[in-house]
């Protein structure tokens, strides 16, 4: 990528390139200067962002004082040369326009008695806010002075603007350092004993103007230039060559502003006019709709008698522009028809600066208003009831990724609290409450109404009851796949994982980070969407889906193609998935069912069950619990497709690690040994007068202690038994599936039940039976046929039909090489990004996130993590051929997408490309994925329409 610039091959090149750009409305001379009755407006690479728009502004009639722009092109142009020449022609055209703006002021560029005085201003295609350089108040010199201070009657006004030109033309055009002047003017401060700027009398800036003179004739060795036509010329060149200026590259590089969306600076050359010319002038800045509420009521602020930089610098406080209703009536009516206006042309809301020069009202610069994500949402659906804009233009001005805004609490972006860690943004959201070491205690608070974060080193399924509890979930290990991580993201939960600065010790219930201590009960804040965290409550703005929202995700939907699934494992989690809009569920792990805290009992009792019968004894305990969700969450969706994967993770995840049991081992035998010796004590006490031996006796039974050993030692045997050295590429999935056929056979009979208790209630159910880890069509089959022989047996025994489909996730290479094969069997296919993504790249997601992917990213080896931002080249790629040889296999077979991508709006792009029918996402990001379906039909439809004219 290149962040510089581009030059176009020749100067002849370059000039007909700004010809033709600017729509044969170029003035008759260099083809580079423009004045703002003639410019493009719509041309914002050949005018810049500003330029464009003073010239649409003056040719719709706005009062913008007189100007004209000087082309990117012709940046490009003098960058490109070796002599820092302005190009050819260029000055001869900037003096035409001089007298053209002198012709329309009445004033003199360099004249003594009533002098013309402009701003050089920069202004790119993009906005790149105080990146490059400006120059104010040109044509000032020692005989224009006496001009402007008689024009005004007001002699500080005269000498202050002389000072600040010295300074500014001095710093931007000459290069003399900004220093050299501020240590003349502190030391004039001090002598008059002035302790502010406003102090300073006429006479004192007299001397501070002086003092500056002769700065820049010692620094550079040269009087100051008094000629106007060479001031002129040394600002404009000064303003080119900020464009590549350290703070410009720097910050072109940081936005990744490439030379196709901003390639040099234009420069604007205006006539100035003066707010601080008396109380009937004045200067401010306005919206024409409130950024933070999107409120349909002029927003701003002003200063009578003041310059723009007063506003900006916060010299005096500005007042609320309503005020100016009682100030200056007439100009406030104005104000009102200047916005009503500027929302009429630009169909966007404005964010302009105005000044008003004795009782005259000028528009010096209006741009689209940056808002926040609630403000841009009503101002859309508003706009359109108000015929600004039509449904897609309102979709479309809103980025996708903005509406996480609304959709989770976030931090209170105004507090200035600094975080004591930082960890990995693992679940999107603010939390607050009391650091809780552990899930029980957590669960027990969290349902006395305490609000908890529970803090782990990592999370393990048995802490499932603590999540449940919390308000979110703070890890010093783990990346973003981690239990913890993908368990609070399923739950719409806030989680930082992985905060390495932090130590936590769980025994002393304690957390150590650098010379803090979170005790328990301490109140912390934790930000999943950035992962830091803090000491005490930090000031939280709420979630709120207004009802505009709503209303504007109904529209997305009806120009979307792709539809939107939640992946939701609950019937509350399909309850609250409804609620964002979901159109189905496109992922149910059913393995978080298993990890609920009265399920995972008997879950580790299957696992610990020593032969056919003594398992399935446990599988039918299991049986009517998972029935009973899935009851649960066909009813919340109906008449929606569910989804329902198949048990993936390796079994051995639903016990606890060896190391635990060991340590459980060791304590079980200490408590063995003191339970034998109270029961020798109790027998030898027994012997005393009195027998209160045998109270004691009675207390200790050593059997109970037996048995919970011996049972942790057999749980320690299966533990063993069951390693892996790569579970998970291991005995998971449909492997899993295929060697304990009862699990599957358990799971796919509580489908078909609760699919026949529903339909027999009349609620309309779509089930979807999904089989994980799939990479041949062989295993694929022995499922089917294990399904159908449960289905013919369920349908039986209800007599009733059931609308199943059988499908694959497509998640590791093989099954993307073999699609055509498995079309054969599945009906559809769920790609699975999160393991496509690993076993495309060969990396392990936490591994390559904890060790080289930031660095990966810094050196721009990857632009982005792929397990965030779909790898459009590798995995899409293979999705794309997947998606080819399915479809030849089985015509419109139905593919969607469940890995993480499934919610980004850029993936969501590409998954619409390659014609995918939906996308299934964590139920808080639906919005955000409706959005962005919406987005990828119109602007495929755009790019249509553009290639067809
Ligand atoms: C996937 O691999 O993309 C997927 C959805 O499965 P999981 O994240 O549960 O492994
Ligand atoms: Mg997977």
């Amino acid at each position: 990528m290149v962040y510089g610039f581009v030059i176009p091959q020749t100067q002849k090149e370059t000039q007909f390139m700004a010809k033709k750009a600017a729509l044969g409305k170029h003035s008759k001379g260099s083809g580079y200067v423009f004045s703002f009755h003639e410019g493009d407006g719509k041309n914002k690479k050949l005018l810049g962002g500003k330029g464009a728009n003073l010239c649409e502004m003056t040719q719709i009639g706005l009062n913008v004082p007189p100007g004209f722009v000087i082309s990117t092109e012709a940046c490009l142009a003098y960058l490109a040369g070796k002599k820092q020449e302005l190009p050819a022609g260029v000055m001869k055209e900037v003096k035409a326009q001089m007298k053209a703006l002198e012709n329309e002021s009445g004033k003199g560029f360099g004249d003594s008695r009533n002098p013309l005085l402009v701003s050089v201003r920069s202004g790119s295609a993009l906005s790149m806010p105080g990146m490059m350089d400006t120059i104010l108040n040109l044509g000032l010199n020692s005989r224009t002075l006496k001009g402007l201070i008689a024009q005004s009657g007001n002699e500080r006004f005269g000498y202050d603007a002389y000072r600040r030109f010295i300074q500014l033309f001095g710093k931007v055009a000459l290069g003399v350092p900004d220093e050299r002047f501020d240590e003349e003017f502190e030391a004039v401060k001090q002598q008059v004993g002035a302790n502010s700027d406003i102090a300073l009398k006429a006479e004192d800036l007299r001397e501070i103007a002086e003092r500056f003179l002769a700065v820049v004739k010692h620094e550079t060795g040269s009087p100051f230039p008094e000629e106007p036509y060479e001031q002129l010329e040394l600002a404009i060149k000064a303003v080119f060559g900020s464009w590549m200026g350290k703070r410009a590259v720097d910050y072109r590089r940081e936005f990744h502003i490439t030379p196709e969306m901003a390639n040099g600076t234009a420069v604007n050359i205006v006539m100035m006019v003066f707010g601080n010319l008396g109380n009937d002038s004045a200067t401010g800045v306005a919206f024409t709709r409130y950024p933070d509420t999107g409120e349909n009521r002029l927003f701003g602020e002003y200063l009578v008698n003041a310059q723009g930089e007063d506003v900006v610098a916060g010299i005096r406080t500005p007042k609320a522009i309503d005020q100016l209703h009682d100030e200056m009536p007439e100009i406030y009516r104005q104000l009102q028809e200047l916005r009503n206006k500027l929302e009429a042309h630009y169909r966007e809301v404005q964010d302009f600066e105005f000044t008003i020069e004795k009782g005259t009202l000028y528009c010096l610069q209006t741009r689209n208003g940056k808002m926040n994500a609630a403000a841009l949402v009503r101002t859309s659906v508003e706009m359109v009831r108000e015929g600004l804009l039509n449904r897609e233009q309102a979709l479309l001005r809103i980025q996708p990724e903005l509406l996480e805004q609304l959709l989770f609490p976030r931090l209170d972006p105004g507090t200035r609290a600094t975080p004591i860690a930082r960890g990995l943004p693992a679940s999107p959201g603010a939390a607050i409450g009391r650091a809780i070491f552990d899930a029980d205690r957590a669960e027990t608070l969290g349902k006395g109404g305490e609000k908890v974060i529970l803090v782990r080193e990592e999370t393990k399924p048995e802490d499932i009851h603590g999540f449940f509890a919390a308000q979110g979930i703070l890890t010093s290990r783990g990346g973003k796949t981690s239990h913890a991580a993908v368990v609070a993201r399923g739950m719409g939960k806030p989680c930082v994982a992985g905060a390495e600065g932090i130590h936590v010790d769980v025994h002393v219930r304690e957390a150590f980070v650098g010379a803090h201590t979170i005790k328990e009960g301490d109140l912390i804040t934790i930000d999943g969407t950035s992962g830091d965290v803090y000491l005490g409550e930090v000031p939280m703005i709420e979630a709120i889906f207004s009802d505009e929202l709503k209303t504007l995700l109904g529209w997305a939907d009806k120009h979307a193609r792709l539809k939107v699934m939640a992946n939701a494992d609950t019937p509350h989690d399909a309850e609250r998935a409804v609620d964002f809009g979901a159109m189905g569920i496109g992922l149910c792990r059913t393995e978080r069912m298993f990890n609920a805290s009265e399920r995972l009992p008997v879950v580790v009792e299957m696992i610990m069950a020593e032969g056919d019968h003594a398992r399935r004894q446990a599988l039918d305990k299991l049986l009517p619990m998972q029935r009973s969700d899935f009851i649960g969450i066909f009813r919340a969706m109906a008449p929606r497709p569910v989804t329902i994967r198949l048990l993936d993770p390796p079994i051995h995840e639903f016990l606890p690690t060896a190391d635990q049991l060991v340590n459980d081992i060791e304590q079980l035998e200490h408590l063995l040994d003191t339970v034998r010796g109270m029961e020798i004590l109790g027998d030898s006490l027994s012997l005393l007068p009195g027998g209160s031996g045998e109270k004691i006796g009675s207390l200790a039974n050593p059997r109970i202690v037996e048995e919970a050993l011996q049972y942790k030692i057999d749980m320690l045997g299966k533990v063993r038994a069951l390693h892996e050295v790569n579970p998970m590429l291991g005995h998971r999935g449909v492997r899993l599936g295929i060697t304990f056929p009862d699990i599957y056979s358990m799971q796919i009979r509580a489908v078909l039940e609760a699919a026949a208790v529903c339909i027999k209630d009349g609620v309309e159910v779509h089930p979807e039976v999904m089989v994980p880890q799939v990479c041949t069509a062989v295993e694929l089959r022995r499922v089917r046929e294990l399904v159908e022989g449960i289905r013919n047996s369920v349908e039986a025994s209800h007599g009733v039909k059931v609308d199943l489909k059988f499908g694959s996730m497509i998640e590791v290479v093989r099954a993307c090489m073999r699609a055509a094969q498995l079309a054969e069997v599945a009906e559809f296919f769920s790609f699975g990004t999160n393991d496509l993504t690993q076993a495309v790249f060969s990396f392990s997601r936490e591994d390559a996130e904890n060790k080289f992917l930031p660095m990966y990213n810094e050196y721009g080896i990857l632009q982005d993590n792929p397990f965030e931002v779909l790898d459009t080249k590798g995995v899409g790629k293979l999705m794309e051929l997947a998606v080819a040889w399915g479809r030849e296999a089985r015509k419109g077979i139905k593919v969607g997408i469940c890995g993480e991508h499934g919610g980004h709006p850029r993936s969501i792009s590409f998954c619409h490309r390659i014609g995918l029918d939906y996308v299934s996402c964590s139920a808080p990001r639906v919005p955000i994925a409706r959005l962005a379906a919406a987005h990828a039909s119109l602007l495929e439809k755009q790019k249509a329409d553009h290639t067809r004219r």
